[in-house]
């Protein structure tokens, strides 16, 4: 049993962004179950651009906006919940804020035809001492599946007014505000229960300057009358809804409908069919982002808008006879910011195509399909989700982290979507590949593998370093939601909205790096203008140089150059081949040999990603610890695996071919694989002989 009112008292308040202002006349709360359309719904209310998904668990932060109509009216809009009992982040959240900021209304925004489910937050939301008026959204699906609900009987039992509405089809909403906005809403009536229940609420002393003492001292039951009393809100509950909605006869039409959604799903969630027809579909956004569409747009920019920018630039500048001038305008300035912008148009068809796959409802189904296969590795089935837009952009897949309830989980995908390989390290991939590796194809795929036993050997370590045990891991009660018609408007919203949030991080992160960037590499310690090699890049360089040696960047000679481009790769990652190139005008063939090339590559693919991701990290997790941590997590697991591979390569220089090498990789990731989960799997066992598959603890 929680001891709430403990809670409440050593909790310090949930940091809210609760309006503060002095013209707000009223604070209108949503509550609601996760997809229920509370997103929706704030959207509407407020002009504002949330993200909206057909799948669980969008908002999990409250957002205030203001009423479009009536700035006056503050909307919160809370995290999707299932009741009020605070254990999960998101009932923690919506507690603390229920309770310390007290909202002049609440509005519960239930899905119609989820009526029985939906009403236990109700009969919660109802104990507390704030004004409830209930939302039937969904309404257009309630009708089409001929649910017809007697709001006077809800009306009745509840004591607070049910109306309906559909957030998505802007249906009763005006009815809602209108009636939410008017004086004197009527005070909501509480559940009964029987005798013994009723007794000990009246018994349970709360202390006088606690709000919602009914609601504290329902909390503060011993766990046998709490089971009690849920089974009776149960049983009411039932009761009442038996009595307040019917359900038609479903017409052919209907029947038919279901029947075809059904049937997709027989196929989408099929055993076999499941992970070929997603890799189809992730293939095909990938190609339509990535390669086609939003490629030819970024090649546009990238090949077109720059070079033109710079030439004007270049030549405008040139009259001022200021060749520092015109080289940080151009080289740094210009060619670091576009080197990020030119991403803009992939990353929009991305999200853009992904919003697709969210509102049709197909996202839960991924989610359902990967859950279980990435819990071994203490991940879920939404951080596949960051795992596969990591390999467009390591930005949007830790943001795309915020759907991940527990901690644990969305640190671990935050710490480790980066190691997949993002478009901009394709460009260091293929770099190597072609002048060193020989333009071997084997060798470039290798990488990918490399990626992805980095986020298995990391998702195992971070189990470890967490001591986290599989039922800690987020329970992912995953309803699958009908397949809906994404609404278009929503998708171009989103689109926007991320575009609109990249270009700004190009405008201040990016711009900031590049300027410090070309500022190491043309200055010298005394500030003078200098080239490259005599460069404060250069001293750092060999500074660290050493640090480099074991994973055989120095194997030719050449390693600060190296060192230096690994440093600079952390502005963008599209800069260490530039800086390579600008550090080693003889060309990078003889600099490095083909292990120290793959090592090379290897390293800066598994270790910190560039700024704009290492910004999204910190400002995700919320904590610059986590993010300094999640940070030296990456640079070491890079370390590690650049040092085995070259090494073991080393080693192995008998058999040349990079098959060896991958097979030696491949043995040593199994071996390591194989004692982590072994170690996690006997964790705090004493008695292993007896021990079984099910003895975790
Ligand atoms: P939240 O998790 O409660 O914030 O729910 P969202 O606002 O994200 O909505 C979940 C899904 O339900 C989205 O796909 C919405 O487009 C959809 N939705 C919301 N309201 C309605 C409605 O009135 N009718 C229908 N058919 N879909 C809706």
């Amino acid at each position: 049993m929680i001891n709430i009112y403990k809670y409440i008292k050593n909790k310090k308040p949930h940091k809210t962004n609760r309006p503060q202002s002095r013209e707000t006349r009223l604070t209108v709360a949503l509550c609601g179950n996760p997809n229920s359309g509370k997103t929706t719904l704030f959207n509407l209310l407020t002009g504002s651009n949330q993200k909206v998904g057909n799948w669980p668990g969008v908002t999990v932060e409250q957002k205030t906006g203001r009423y479009r109509h009536e700035p006056t009216v503050a909307i919160v809009d809370t995290p999707g919940i299932y009741s009020l009992t605070p254990f999960t982040p998101e009932e923690q959240v919506t507690q603390s804020y229920l309770l310390h900021d007290q909202p002049d209304v609440i509005i519960n925004v239930i899905d119609a035809t989820s009526l029985e489910r939906s009403l236990f937050l109700t009969s919660q939301l109802i104990e507390l001492d704030v004004p409830v008026i209930v939302a039937l959204n969904m309404q257009d699906e309630a009708q089409a599946k001929g649910i017809k609900i007697d709001k006077k009987i809800l009306e009745k039992q509840f004591g607070c007014k049910f109306l309906w509405i559909s957030a998505a089809k802007n249906l009763g909403v005006k009815e809602l505000t209108s009636y939410c906005l008017s004086e004197n809403l009527p005070k909501a009536k509480r559940f009964s229960y029987d005798d013994t229940v009723e007794t000990a609420i009246r018994n349970t002393k709360t202390p006088n300057d606690v709000n919602h003492r009914r609601f504290v001292a329902i909390q503060q039951l011993s766990d046998a009358l709490q089971t009690n009393l849920a089974e009776q809100r149960y049983s009411n509950i039932r009761q009442i809804v038996g009595k307040a909605r019917k359900i038609e006869q479903k017409s052919e039409k209907e029947k038919r409908i279901e029947q075809i959604t059904n049937k997709i799903d027989s196929i989408v969630l099929n055993k076999w069919l499941a992970f070929p027809i997603f890799a189809l579909v992730m293939a095909l956004i990938f190609y339509l982002s990535i390669g086609s569409v939003g490629g030819f747009l970024t090649d546009l920019i990238n090949d077109g808008l720059t070079p033109k920018m710079q030439e004007i630039a270049g030549n405008w500048l040139s009259r001022a006879d200021a060749p520092w001038l015109n080289s940080l305008i151009c080289d740094g300035i210009i060619a670091g910011v576009m080197s990020v912008v030119g991403f803009l148009p992939q990353i929009m068809m991305l999200f853009g195509l992904i919003s697709i796959l969210e509102a049709s409802g197909y996202m839960s189904r991924i989610a359902f399909i990967t859950d279980r296969l990435l819990r071994q590795i203490g991940l879920g089935g939404r951080s596949f989700v960051s795992m596969v837009l990591g390999c467009g952009c390591s930005v949007p897949a830790i943001m795309a982290t915020r759907t991940i309830k527990n901690a644990d989980e969305r640190n671990a995908t935050i710490t480790l979507s980066p190691f997949m390989p993002c478009s901009a390290k394709l460009a260091i991939i293929s770099f190597f590949s072609a002048r060193v590796l020989h333009g071997k194809a084997l060798l470039a795929v290798s990488f990918y593998f490399i990626s992805i036993f980095a986020v298995i050997l990391g998702g195992l370590l971070l189990k470890l370093i967490h001591r986290q045990k599989d039922d800690n891991a987020d329970a992912f009660i995953l309803e699958l939601p009908p397949y809906r018609a994404p609404k278009l408007t929503n998708v171009f919203k989103q689109m926007w909205e991320r575009g609109k949030a990249f270009l700004f991080k190009a405008g201040t992160i990016i711009f900031t790096a590049s300027v410090l960037l070309w500022s190491l590499t043309n200055f010298n310690f005394r500030f003078e203008f200098c080239s490259a090699e005599k460069s404060m890049m250069a001293g750092i360089g060999k500074l660290i140089a050493p640090i480099f040696i074991p994973l055989g960047f120095n194997d030719m000679g050449y390693g600060w150059q190296f060192s230096v481009a690994t440093l600079t790769g952390i502005a963008a990652k599209e800069t260490v081949v530039t800086t390579l190139q600008i550090l080693l005008p003889q060309g990078i063939d003889g600099a490095i040999s083909a292990l120290g090339a793959y090592s090379f590559v290897t390293y800066n693919l598994l270790t910190v990603p560039c700024v704009a991701a290492i910004s999204a990290s910190f400002t995700e997790q919320g904590n610059w610890k986590l993010g300094v941590k999640s940070a030296l997590f990456q640079i070491v697991v890079a370390y590690i695996v650049s040092l085995v591979i070259y090494q073991t390569g080393r080693l192995a220089t008998t058999h040349p071919t990079a098959l060896i090498i991958t097979l030696c990789v491949a043995a040593v990731a199994l071996g390591l694989f194989f004692s982590i989960r072994y170690l996690i799997r006997h964790r705090g066992c004493t008695n292993c002989k007896k021990c079984n598959q099910n003895c975790v603890k």
